[in-house]
């Protein structure tokens, strides 16, 4: 005979992502608990409709007590709004408000993983900081969020405020810039949540929801590849454009391809700014001035005429960079060659924009 107590101690074992390690139980949304014979039917109360995570909470709890019940136990899980939610907008209720004062909104894109679109990204927000300009950055990389890591934040969480009806998500700052990124809502382990279908959910409030304010330059570090997401969310997020970045490989290039033909789109539309080349040469610490072609020369070069786009940037490969990225000070904060080719990026692109 299985008792409520029991339950209890079971739905303990549900954590709640986005809350650290408080689980459901300590959080207050267990509702109620009923046991009839062998079956039992818990109640999960959420605060609002459509969250994001309650797919995710609902599987679990169930998860929880089928692992730990007698076999052949019967589990439902039921759910209920606690605070009924606004009545006035249909679907996803997220608006436009938050980032009404941000000047540009840009994707920061790449055909495949693993060519630098993150640590681009991560230097590109710094060096237009450095240029005076207000900045924020999205980590909307379901597959790898990298901000955390890249900017010595992890473990973070960031803040919450209710206003009225709506919260609010207040962004971090470090290096003059307001980052916001999806990992600081999920435990690596948990990342594969983020990629079923609700994933565009979450990933559109990470960047609707959050507190903006006034920024020139909001930059999106999207998802690898050029998939169902991607699709979403240049749909949803008023993307102003984008930026691809690849490395001077064929395998790479020919992923820029898709990209490209991804945000031409006849349902799309949205301009493609530029390509930044990244690992564009090799160069030695002890030897500053040399460079070696290792992934091949000019294929950046190729590609951006081939597809008419300009060339923005030409990043070296550098141990300094990497270093950057382990450390959570980017490079782009240092007066070295590394540090200044992506001030000189962030230039460019400020200047394509004017
Ligand atoms: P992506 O976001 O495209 O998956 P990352 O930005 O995470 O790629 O980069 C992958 C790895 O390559 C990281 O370890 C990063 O530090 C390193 N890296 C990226 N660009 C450079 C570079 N220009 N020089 C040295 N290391 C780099």
């Amino acid at each position: 005979m299985i008792a409520r107590n029991n339950i209890i101690q079971w739905l303990q074992q549900v954590e709640h992502p986005a809350k650290g390690d408080r689980n459901i139980v300590e959080l207050g949304m267990v509702e109620d608990v009923d046991i009839s014979g062998n079956s039992v039917t818990v109640t999960l109360g959420f605060a609002k409709h459509r969250d994001p995570l309650a797919e995710y909470l609902i599987g679990s709890a169930k998860a929880a007590i089928i692992r730990n019940a007698p076999s052949g136990t019967g589990v439902e899980i039921r759910t209920v709004i606690k605070e009924p939610a606004p009545k006035k907008k249909p679907g996803l209720d997220l608006g436009f408000e938050e980032i009404s004062q941000v000047k540009h909104i840009i994707g920061i894109a790449s055909g495949k993983g693993g060519v630098g679109k993150s640590t681009v990204s991560v230097n590109l927000a710094v060096a237009l900081a450095r240029l005076g300009y207000k900045v924020g950055l999205a980590d909307a990389d379901v597959y790898g969020p990298s901000v955390p890591k890249m900017t010595a934040s992890e473990g973070m969480t960031p803040d919450a405020i209710l206003e009225g009806e709506k919260e609010v998500i207040m962004p971090m700052e470090k290096y003059g810039v307001k980052w916001m990124s999806i990992g600081y809502f999920a435990k690596p382990e948990q990342a594969l949540i983020w990629r079923g279908p609700m994933a565009c959910n979450a990933l559109k409030q990470m960047i609707l929801q959050v507190r903006w304010g006034e920024l020139d330059f909001l930059l999106i570090d999207m998802p690898p590849g050029t998939g169902d997401i991607h699709i979403s969310l240049v749909h949803d997020i008023p993307l102003e454009g984008a930026v691809i970045v690849s490395t001077p490989q064929d395998v790479a290039l020919a992923d820029v391809e898709k990209g490209v033909n991804m945000f031409r789109n006849e349902s799309v539309g949205k301009p493609i700014f530029g390509l930044v080349e990244n690992m564009a040469w090799f160069t030695p610490a002890e030897h500053p001035d040399e460079r070696y072609y290792i992934f091949g020369q000019g294929g950046g070069m190729r590609m951006a005429q081939k597809y008419d786009i300009p060339l923005l940037g030409q990043i070296p490969i550098v141990q300094s960079i990497r270093e950057g990225g382990d450390s959570g000070e980017p490079a782009a904060l240092s007066s070295r060659p590394d540090g200044l080719a992506f001030v000189a990026l962030a230039e460019k692109l400020a200047e394509s924009l004017k």
